[in-house]
């Protein structure tokens, strides 16, 4: 028997990377699993490769209708046991190279995206639900060109914190999941030089990989983590530790 077996995830981001690896596990463990991405063709491939238990549904994070159509389409289904607010996006820039866009860029997806994600997802939310965000290492670690990212991912780790509180009464837990770097699309496209910088830094000599982030995903949502709320749980091979 699966460790999600008759539950249903929703997964932000689950097109690519880490939202794609835990999507195939959290499917592979029972669950019926929806998924969500702007770029339809990227959805339908990961469609795809989950196989059965999966729904694609094309959803903009930063656009609130588009949450509301997500959610439409899973109330279908019934309720949910489980939110991965996992789409994010990174780009660097420097202090001095920061404009009004770039900020909006981040904080829409990363902040706002997230925030709406699950508000809009808790009148589904059973009792007992969990609530996973992605959020770095960046949010500790200070890294040149990351200020604005490593901000928005400081704000999502706390929203658990008041999350916790907050939904305590129904037995809802809220964690931050912080991966350090995963070799995913987004890593690839960071500039050479600021990757070299980060990959010295990291204890295990490696990259870490998407299936890994994925099964301290299906740890926190599953009864594996019944008495473990309002964390931060670093996947980073020791990058933020030492
Ligand atoms: P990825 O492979 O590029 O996947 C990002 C996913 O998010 C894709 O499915 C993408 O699909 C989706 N997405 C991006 N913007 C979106 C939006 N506005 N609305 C809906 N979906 C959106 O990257 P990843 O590495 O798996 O990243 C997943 C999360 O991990 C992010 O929050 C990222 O910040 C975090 N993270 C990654 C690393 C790393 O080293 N890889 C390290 C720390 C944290 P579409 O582009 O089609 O929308």
């Amino acid at each position: 028997m699966g460790k999600l077996e008759g539950k249903t995830a929703v997964v932000t981001g689950g097109s690519s990377g880490i939202g794609l690896a835990t999507a195939k596990l959290f499917a592979a463990e029972g669950a019926f699993v929806f998924i969500t991405g702007r770029r339809e063709e990227e959805l339908a491939q990961a469609v795809r490769a989950v196989g059965v238990n999966v729904q694609g549904v094309r959803a903009d994070v930063t656009n609130p209708a588009d949450l509301d159509h997500l959610y439409e389409i899973v109330r279908t289904k019934g309720r949910i046991d489980v939110v991965f607010a996992n789409a994010g996006t990174s780009e660097m820039a420097s202090l001095e190279d920061v404009d009004e866009e770039h900020f909006h860029r981040i904080f829409d997806v990363n902040v706002k995206g997230v925030l709406f994600s699950v508000q809009k997802a808790l009148p589904l939310l059973n009792d007992g639900a969990s609530i996973i965000l992605t959020g770095s290492i960046a949010a500790v670690k200070g890294a040149p060109g990351y200020s604005v990212y490593g901000a928005s991912k400081a704000a999502i780790r706390h929203m658990v914190r008041a999350w916790t509180m907050e939904l305590k009464d129904r037995g809802i837990r809220s964690n931050v999941i912080s991966p350090g770097p995963i070799d995913t699309p987004v890593m690839r496209r960071q500039p050479r030089d600021a990757m070299a910088g980060i990959l010295s830094a990291i204890p295990m000599g490696r990259t870490g990989r998407a299936e890994e982030v994925a099964e301290a995903a299906l740890f926190l949502a599953s009864e594996d983590s019944s008495f473990v709320t309002g964390i931060e749980l670093f996947v980073d091979g020791g990058s933020a530790q030492v």
